[in-house]
């Protein structure tokens, strides 16, 4: 019997699982460890609460859950609870599918002021992720930049944006739906250190701007490139310019709506000013040199607001035992490989770039490795000796069928409107086993 622990029961994780099940047939035993007692990583607390339909996928991973050679082992931390070498002397192999759930720093002065937050804890926030639950973020001015245009940035705007009544249908947590009802919002700076050919929102996510109950989209026809420019463009970016555009058409045409979603191209983030809190965003105008490079043209403006949210991308957490590559953000590895019996898969492998998607294949690939470099089980102990393990350190792990009973709990308590109302404190997913 081969046994493989993967950690981390995000897509990464669970498609890793799926590929292991097709590789090696009856012959394995998969562990999916997490360190939270809820599965599914990035579906339950990064994607976006009002974009259900791709949540709907861990329905797949359901099903992977549920057949007998996979278990989910929830509430074990690993480099605390137990460590990388103890695994690799269990398992077969280890895989690492812990994505990249930590933000990147801006890396400019000011950004240590109250109300600088970078979007794996604002995204973390408002979708009710246990480390995040007290971030209270500022949301009293009215006014808010956030930084990057990627989808996150995107997601970040546009639940600002949203009226209570948007959220219909969405799990987003209750007191982030109390906390943005509350919020004066009227202005939502979206900055982007290069052009609109240069974003990376694809076009479904930037089409949403468009048809927001109270709030517009606003883009400055004068940064969009001439249009047959356009020609060039790979197509799902072209769609994508197409909507800045069409923004650009209509924000001339005088829609009158509360709250505005201003683009600022070719604007640099050079500083966070303020009294003790953020009061402004400095940014330096830019033009591309001819590699598609931002450069500075010295000319600075100021941008009001009262948060700054950094959506500029994520990087792996560190693991005690594990190489980590401080440049890229990820643990260091070779086509996943990063030492005898330990690999790496996903974000953790690759940076945090593509579709939930994109981790399919990286799965199969994986396993494809493990398969190579193992041609034949080594007769370690697995799934027995992590569990004698854990109890003797008195570590309460979480079964699939707890988390079960947990996802039962949270759709239970649900408001009207809402498919579940997420429990936010580890203590109180663990009471509702
Ligand atoms: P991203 O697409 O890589 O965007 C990051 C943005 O931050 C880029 O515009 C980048 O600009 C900018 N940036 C980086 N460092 C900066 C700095 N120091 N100052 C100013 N700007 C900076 O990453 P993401 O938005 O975090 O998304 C991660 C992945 O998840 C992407 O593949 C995304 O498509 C995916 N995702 C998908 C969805 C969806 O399908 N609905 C939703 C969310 C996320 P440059 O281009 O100039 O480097």
């Amino acid at each position: 019997m081969r046994h493989i622990a993967v950690i981390g029961s995000g897509p990464a994780g669970y498609y890793t699982a799926e590929a292991c099940q097709k590789q090696f047939g009856d012959d394995v035993r998969v562990d999916i460890i997490d360190r939270l007692p809820v599965p599914f990583g990035l579906i339950r607390t990064g994607v976006a609460p009002d974009h259900q339909s791709i949540k709907a996928v861990s329905r797949r991973y359901e099903q992977v859950a549920l057949s007998d050679n996979v278990r989910f082992v929830g509430n074990v931390t690993v480099g605390q609870d137990v460590s990388i070498e103890e695994l690799v002397d269990l398992y077969d192999a280890v895989v690492l599918a812990t994505g990249a759930p930590a933000d990147r720093p801006l890396g400019i002065p000011g950004e240590d002021l109250p109300g600088v937050i970078g979007s794996a804890a604002f995204v973390g926030w408002y979708n009710g992720h246990p480390d995040f639950v007290d971030l209270d973020p500022p949301l009293g001015s009215g006014e808010f930049a956030v930084i990057g245009n990627g989808n996150v940035a995107l997601d970040v705007a546009r639940i600002l944006a949203k009226t209570v009544a948007e959220f219909d249908g969405s799990d987003i947590v209750g007191h982030a739906l109390d906390a943005l009802n509350a919020a004066p919002t009227r202005h939502i700076t979206i900055v982007g250190r290069r052009g609109p050919h240069q974003i990376g929102m694809t076009p479904k996510e930037l089409g949403e701007l468009g048809h927001l109950e109270r709030a517009r989209p606003v883009v400055e026809a004068d940064d969009l490139p001439p249009e047959d420019a356009d020609a060039a463009l790979d197509p799902g970016l072209r769609k994508s310019v197409t909507h800045l555009r069409n923004f650009a058409v209509a924000s001339g045409n005088g829609i009158d709506k509360p709250v505005t979603v201003s683009f600022d191209f070719f604007a640099r983030p050079v500083a966070v000013e303020g009294d003790g809190k953020v009061e402004r965003l400095i940014v330096e105008r830019t033009k591309l040199d001819d590699m598609g490079a931002a450069i500075g043209t010295g000319e600075t403006y100021a941008i009001p607001c009262g948060m700054v949210v950094a959506a500029i991308g994520y990087k792996t957490t560190p693991i005690p035992g594990v190489p980590y590559d401080d440049k890229l953000g990820r643990f260091t590895n070779e086509e996943g490989r990063i030492s005898p019996g330990l690999y790496a898969v996903g974000w953790a492998r690759r940076g945090p770039t593509g579709t939930i998607g994109t981790n399919r294949p990286d799965g199969f690939l994986i396993a494809e490795t493990i398969a190579a470099d193992q041609p034949a089980a080594a007769g370690k102990q697995g799934r027995p000796g992590l569990d004698a393990l854990l109890a003797s350190r008195d570590v309460d792990p979480v079964t699939f069928r707890d988390w079960q009973k947990i996802d039962q709990a949270e759709i239970g308590r649900a408001r009207s409107g809402s498919p579940r109302e997420k429990f936010v404190a580890v203590s109180d997913m663990l009471g509702a086993r």
